[in-house]
């Protein structure tokens, strides 16, 4: 069976607008930020329903095609790439629906291909939220993607938290409903009733099903905020007060930036007077009365243009939400103390405060450099007890390559953030290269074309490659971590290997997709 025919069964099934065999659309469905290749995609199949997505798994089970789920593919681990060749895409962004919120049974249904952007804009006037916002790259990734990848980011917890249910396609064609969606569709509150399968499904990187519906459980939206700022001079303290935080066990968002990130914000351009107001009136309505919002406007204003950043090479970000504001300052007192036994300089929280309020940033500022560079962040999540000596680590393994890197035009910087017990670093890594498809979607405006059409270095991206590898295998894998978005890339398998614990995982894979059509090489079944 050709593609052609293929492509043909899916256009009957979906109509003609929704498949696509585009030369152009099939490459920016084959690369990712990680800059590697496996294989190029053979269709584009994009459905709407849930039905959809069956009859899309059934025309794939009757040509032993490899279907492969896909958000916005804003990973960096190959996850949503086809590892085969003549692989179907399955783009979930059509079914961008939220289905119902239920303040009453405090829950929320959505489709997956909804972004965390459209999740917010849809709970903007509810008295409830998800506690957990969602991805830096909210924008444009969505809530299935981010169960694939077990998503960390803004608010409490992951993605993993307040998810209470799943619809999920399974690659034998059957149609599974877990948790809330399994015990009482119509009040989803009930979270479960029996084994819950949910937790089955999420950080899968797609190899077990494709999600057709997602469950969340709402809380009332915190009563008050406090935000602060910490300057240090030392990484090693301000990563200390990170850890510190994060045993107090308060803070909702906790992040620290270093000198890049520093001068990635102060050197934003200045907004226009509108976008100043609109920012403005954004912080208000995001607040919880009008004394709050005086209270977060005067820190905005405080910190300006935010360059009181460039002096100080490392910073301590934190959110505390509470009930009341009373209840978020008496927390956040706690966190104050602990950031002075530590001797870090407070600082307006203007730049926290403006991410809370537009929590979700523009791709291409993250994923391209502030000169263009390519680049690939890493996570490496370990206990808080390991956090400081996986730091060491890592400065001895960039120190020991200063020449390597240098020889090839590398650099590299960090990010550090603390999700309920644990230490999460994010070491990235940037060279200088022409925009692949996916990087080159990304870029907006004067950006697109000021790097959009920079020469290939092939030699670079060779060397960024390998010195990400090395780091992954010999720095991060000793201290046996959790890395979100496993997908094709993190070692999970080797990690999982020599016990039942691998052979029970691989026994279900066998039971629902014997041909192993789902994803291949995802958690690396292949
Ligand atoms: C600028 C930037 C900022 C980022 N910030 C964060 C962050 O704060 N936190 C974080 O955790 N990550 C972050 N990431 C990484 C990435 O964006 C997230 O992991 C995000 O959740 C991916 O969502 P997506 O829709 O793009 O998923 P994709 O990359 O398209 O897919 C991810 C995985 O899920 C699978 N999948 C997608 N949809 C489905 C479905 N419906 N059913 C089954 N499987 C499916 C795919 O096969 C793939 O394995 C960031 C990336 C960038 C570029």
């Amino acid at each position: 069976m050709t593609t052609a025919a293929i492509a043909g069964e899916l256009e009957r099934l979906l109509g003609a607008g929704h498949v696509s065999t585009d030369p152009a659309e099939l490459e920016l469905c084959s690369v990712d930020f990680s800059e590697q290749r496996l294989a190029t995609a053979a269709v584009i199949a994009r459905p709407g329903s849930t039905e959809e997505v069956r009859g899309i798994v059934s025309i794939a089970r009757a040509h032993s095609a490899p279907l492969v789920p896909r958000g916005a593919s804003m990973s960096y681990t190959l996850g949503a790439l086809p590892q085969r060749e003549g692989s179907i895409i399955v783009d979930m962004r059509r079914m961008n629906r939220v289905l119902a919120i239920s303040v009453e049974d405090l829950c929320v249904t959505v489709e997956p291909g909804v972004t965390w952007a459209q999740l917010r804009t849809a709970l903007a006037d509810c008295p409830c939220e998800v506690p957990f916002h969602g991805t830096f790259s909210g924008r444009a990734a969505t809530v299935g993607g981010g169960l694939g990848n077990w998503a960390i980011g803004w608010g409490k917890g992951n993605i993993a938290t307040y998810l209470i249910g799943l619809e999920v396609v399974l690659p034998d064609g059957r149609l599974l409903q877990t948790g809330a969606l399994a015990t009482n569709p119509d009040h989803p509150g009930l979270s479960h009733y029996g084994p819950d399968l949910t937790r089955l499904f999420v950080h899968d990187a797609g190899s077990l099903g494709i999600k057709t519906r997602a469950c969340f459980r709402l809380e009332p939206k915190p009563g008050g905020s406090a935000y602060a700022t910490w300057g240090f001079d030392d990484e090693d303290r301000a990563l200390e007060l990170m850890s510190a935080i994060g045993r107090l066990g308060v803070a909702t968002d906790l992040f620290v930036f270093g000198p890049y990130h520093h001068q990635v914000f102060s050197s934003r351009p200045k907004p226009p007077a509108s976008e100043v107001r609109a920012l403005l009136a954004t912080v208000a309505r995001g607040s919880s009365s009008r004394r709050n919002a005086a209270r977060n406007i005067l820190g905005l204003l405080r910190g300006g243009s935010l360059g009181y950043l460039r002096r100080w090479p490392w910073s301590v970000q934190t959110i505390v939400d509470g009930a009341t504001q009373r209840a978020a300052d008496g927390s956040m007192a706690a966190v104050r103390a602990a950031a002075r036994r530590l001797g870090g300089r407070s600082l307006p929280p203007s730049l926290v405060i403006a991410m809370r309020t537009m929590p979700f940033v523009p791709i291409d500022e993250l994923i391209v450099g502030m000169d263009g560079e390519c680049s690939f962040p890493s996570n490496c999540t370990v206990a808080l007890s390991e956090g400081m000596k996986l730091k060491r680590a890592l400065d001895e393994f960039f120190a020991a390559r200063a020449g390597f890197m240098q020889e090839h035009g590398l650099t590299a910087t960090r990010l550090y953030l603390a999700t309920a017990n644990a230490f999460g670093a994010e070491p990235i890594i940037y060279w200088k290269d022409r925009m692949n498809a996916l990087r080159y979607s990304v870029l907006t405006g004067e950006r697109r074309e000021r790097f959009g059409s920079q020469p290939a270095n092939p030699a670079a991206r060779a060397a960024a490659l390998a010195l990400r590898r090395e780091m992954v295998d010999t720095v991060f894998t000793p201290f046996r971590p959790m890395h979100v978005q496993i997908g094709k890339y993190y070692p999970y398998r080797a990690s999982r290997q020599g016990g039942d614990n691998w052979s029970v995982l691989e026994d279900f894979k066998n039971v629902v997709d014997p041909t192993r059509i789902m994803n291949p090489g995802a958690l690396g079944l292949d």
